[in-house]
């Protein structure tokens, strides 16, 4: 039987041979690794600055720990995202304050924005849904109109751009992550990228406890150091980076494996009766292909576990990017007292979509096989 499964990091030899290296000696961080790793993942984005970190969450809560949020102030978060978009505003005492999805990509709705923005506000943050660009240029215009700070969440969007510029470097940070399903993996691993010269070296320090100096180089004598500032230990080990680095040569071929996938399915899925699909690349939009979002139409969405269920049995992993709207989680459902329908298009993505992979692990048959599954799942249950 198939195994498809959601998603596979692609790990070989390089990978393994690399992190031996690196426990073969005794820096295991602090080393040249993250470095290297930083300046690669930098060359690979364009990006003038980039900050190793030990997950993208890590790099969401460094940016708002960065700008000092506390209690009062609020930040401008999509209601579809994953939860930790909005944990991280949270770890400051600040509010994330949600903003419905657009129905055609599940992205955030720009035209909802405004409405939410208080004398309270202080960034707006985005996340590029399953790789599909938001509108950075819109965004932008009110950032700058409001005088926000704003944060891209880019832990699905490796490789998507905007107008051809690498997303992440639209706003003032960008945010990714390099946990195992994502478009590469150090297992566990996250980047800021900045155009802000400023805001890298600050929170290079904030990383690592507030020190003021690093060990490279800049310790004349060895364990001196002052501290001059909270931090927390946000490191990327070299164990990570080391894999990192390797993955990165290999990304423009998962990236173009995953395309191929994504245009694949595209055209099967096309044909399937009962199920819409989001737009993908368009215009100055291009997707990085995390996956394949169906949203089942109302005469099936109540079936969707079934189908589920019936894809599972055939050998189809799936999986459903996001289980709830944010704010429909018990803990942010509790603490801010949201009801049922407050984010319509959101929580309707999560209550009716299942996310097909198109990952690099999976060939072009693997597509044609998701496709009749599906169809014949659909027929099942109707
Ligand atoms: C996976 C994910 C995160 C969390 O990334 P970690 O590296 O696991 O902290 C944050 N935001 C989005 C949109 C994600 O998909």
């Amino acid at each position: 039987m198939r195994n498809i499964s959601f998603g596979r990091p692609i790990i070989d030899d390089s990978e393994k041979n690399a992190v031996i290296d690196v426990l073969n000696n005794p820096i295991l961080v602090h080393g040249p690794r993250s470095k290297e790793f930083e300046n690669k993942f930098a060359e690979f984005t364009s990006a003038p600055y980039a900050v190793s970190l030990s997950s993208c969450t890590a790099a969401l809560h460094l940016t708002y720990f960065y700008l000092g949020l506390s209690r009062g102030d609020e930040v401008i978060v999509p209601a579809q995202t994953h939860t930790a978009t909005a944990h991280a505003v949270e770890f400051t005492g600040a509010r994330p304050v949600f903003v419905d999805s657009e129905k055609d990509t599940g992205n955030i709705d720009i035209s909802q924005i405004e409405s939410k923005i208080t004398e309270r506000t202080k960034a707006i943050s985005l996340v590029h849904y399953l790789g599909m660009p938001v509108d950075m240029g819109q965004i932008n215009s009110i950032a700058t109109k409001y005088d926000l700070f704003v944060v891209e969440d880019c832990a699905l969007s490796l490789g998507a751009r905007y107008k051809n510029v690498h997303t992440g470097l639209h706003g003032n940070v960008g945010c990714f992550s390099f946990y195992p399903v994502k478009h590469m993996t150090t297992a566990e691993g996250g980047m800021l990228v900045t155009k802000d010269e400023a805001i890298a070296r600050k929170i290079e320090r904030q990383r690592a406890f507030g020190v003021d100096k690093h060990h490279a180089g800049e310790r004349k004598i060895p364990g001196f150091y002052d501290v001059n500032q909270l931090g927390y230990n946000y490191r990327m080990s070299e164990v990570h980076a080391a894999i990192g680095i390797e993955q990165l040569k290999k990304v423009d071929e998962f990236l173009k494996r995953r395309k191929l996938n994504y245009e694949a399915l595209t055209v099967g899925l096309r044909e399937i009766e009962g199920i819409t699909l989001f737009k993908s690349t368009q215009g100055d939009l291009q997707s990085s292909y995390y996956c394949h979002c169906v949203l089942l139409n109302d005469s099936i969405s109540a079936k969707r576990f079934e189908i589920i269920n019936f894809l599972k049995e055939k050998g189809v992993g799936t999986s459903i990017y996001y289980p709830q709207a944010v704010p429909q989680f018990k803990y942010y459902k509790n603490k801010y007292g949201f009801k049922e329908n407050d984010y319509p298009v959101a929580e309707g993505i999560s209550n009716s979509s299942i996310a097909l992979p198109v990952g690099p692990h999976l060939s072009q048959d693997d597509m044609e096989y998701i496709v009749n599954t599906l169809k014949i799942a659909i027929k099942e249950v109707r």
